[in-house]
């Protein structure tokens, strides 16, 4: 049974209106033993929406300070981030995570190229697989430059986002599908790429929250991560509402099981705790 959730949202989110309170109360309920906030840092994220995915890193990590204090006898809080990667971004990254102290860092993909693969913008004058091959290259041009994160989030993200507009949805729940083998050559350097510097990526169940039958990554991305050494995984259910953390987490177990995995990793203070599946 997984008792940590390590990807979470509040409302120090843009996109997220639970107060940290009720999270922490849902978790309570769920009997779970640690749960880390990984509110969104997004810096230089496109002017598309009303979203700005910034928070004051001041407020947020006080806040957490206090909560980890009130709570500490029942629920273990975990001060995290994920962190909107993109190459430009990594002196003004590398000085937010000095100034301020976390216990696990997510670094994830979400605007590739100044645009996020959410809007149709995207999208515009590309086959669906030039799309996927952007957002993958992206990660290891991320990573090249930054890599003071522990996990890389959600590395297949795009998947969800791929519009109507291809005829392409035929995987289950009517979305998109793509499999490790077509994007083989690409997806082995990306992997190979996270951990020649001794890092991890997430299992991310938001992927079955939206319907692909699968969480992020693919069931065959995380045998090639394996197969390639990986080890290190943390798993998250990218929260943004208290009625979604821990999302289906029962089948998150023989799920990675069946690929060859025994451990997950928790984070404190940066640094991993391996904990049996
Ligand atoms: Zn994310
Ligand atoms: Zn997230």
């Amino acid at each position: 049974m997984i008792l940590a959730d390590y990807h979470v949202h509040s409302e120090f989110s843009s996109d997220s209106q639970a107060p940290m309170e009720q999270m922490i109360e849902r978790a309570l309920q769920l009997g779970l033993k640690k749960l880390c906030f990984t509110d969104h840092m997004d810096y230089d994220y496109p002017q598309v929406s009303d979203h700005n995915f910034l928070f004051d890193p001041k407020a947020y990590t006080t806040k957490l300070s206090e909560l980890k204090e009130r709570y500490h006898k029942r629920l273990e809080i975990l001060t995290g981030i994920e962190l909107g990667l993109q190459p430009h971004l990594h002196k003004q990254l590398k000085a937010l995570i000095k100034d301020y102290s976390f216990d696990f860092i997510i670094g994830s993909s979400h605007v590739v190229n100044h645009f996020d693969p959410y809007y149709l913008e995207y999208w515009e004058n590309k086959t669906k697989e030039q799309g996927i091959v952007e957002y993958f290259t992206s990660i290891i041009h991320n990573c090249k430059v930054f890599h003071d994160f522990n996990v890389y989030g959600h590395i297949d993200y795009i998947i969800r986002y791929v519009p109507e507009k291809y005829g392409d949805h035929t995987g289950v729940g009517g979305m998109a599908d793509y499999s490790y083998h077509d994007y083989r050559d690409l997806l082995d350097e990306v992997l190979k790429t996270i951990l020649s510097y001794g890092k991890g990526i997430e299992v991310n169940s938001a992927g079955l929250k939206y319907g692909l039958g699968y969480p992020h990554p693919k069931a065959d991305v995380l045998r090639r991560y394996k197969e390639l050494g990986g080890e290190l995984i943390t798993i998250g259910s990218d929260a943004h509402k208290p009625e979604h953390l821990c999302y289906d987490f029962h089948i998150i177990p023989d799920f990675l099981k069946d690929l060859g995995f025994r451990y997950y990793a928790v984070f404190r203070e940066g640094k991993p705790v391996y904990e049996k599946l």
